[in-house]
């Protein structure tokens, strides 16, 4: 499965794959505040790494978890801002007014992010090791900058009214509506079907 896709498991737990098409917006579903707390995998800097290999960061350049230096004081930081964006994403997707006081806090964010090196021996791209927290929050800042400007428009929630997963639509023509067409967009299917077939 390509990095960055998650493999999720529905409340009758049927699984299914779910792209967010963005490192921030896939850094929601580790958990988050209030009821997203049941959601918690993210226990410790060695849970972060565990999950940043197989993240989207490691899509164009993969790294290992030897790679990375996360201290918990890091990986509070990273939850910070995943708080942040389970507020912030949202209200991009509908459309509503962001706080300030979030919107500064992802600007005072943007720090140093993980640096791409070219391998002398072989001209690879690789990365800059170790590649610490601080580096992470700065890559997850930096997205969601460009999450709330240029690619706003971009952000979805799923269609599905029972489904609030969200998504950044990195297709071509833009028309991507769910979360995952094996679930809400098979789920649609079957619904209009029966609609059609009870009229
Ligand atoms: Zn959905």
């Amino acid at each position: 499965m390509a990095k960055g896709t998650r493999t999720l498991t529905g409340r009758t737990g049927e699984t299914y794959r779910f792209d967010p098409g963005s490192l921030c917006l896939e850094l929601l579903l580790t958990g988050g505040p209030g009821p997203y707390g049941h959601f918690e995998i993210l226990h410790s800097a060695a849970d972060l790494a565990a999950w940043l290999v197989e993240s989207r960061l490691a899509l164009a350049v993969a790294f290992t978890e030897d790679d990375l230096r996360i201290t918990t004081r890091e990986l509070a930081a990273v939850k910070d801002l995943r708080d942040t964006m389970h507020r912030v994403a949202p209200a991009v997707a509908r459309d509503e007014p962001l706080h300030s006081e979030d919107l500064e806090h992802l600007n005072a964010w943007v720090t140093d992010t993980p640096r791409p090196r070219v391998v002398p021996e072989t001209r690879v791209l690789g990365w800059s090791t170790p590649i610490t927290g601080t580096q992470i929050r700065g890559a997850l800042a930096r997205e969601a900058v460009d999450l709330v400007t240029d690619l706003a428009a971009r952000v979805h929630e799923c269609t599905a009214n029972d489904c609030r997963l969200l998504f950044l639509d990195t297709s071509r023509s833009g028309n991507r509506r769910w979360c995952s067409m094996e679930r809400c967009g098979n789920r649609n299917k079957v619904r209009s079907y029966r609609a059609r077939a009870d009229q």
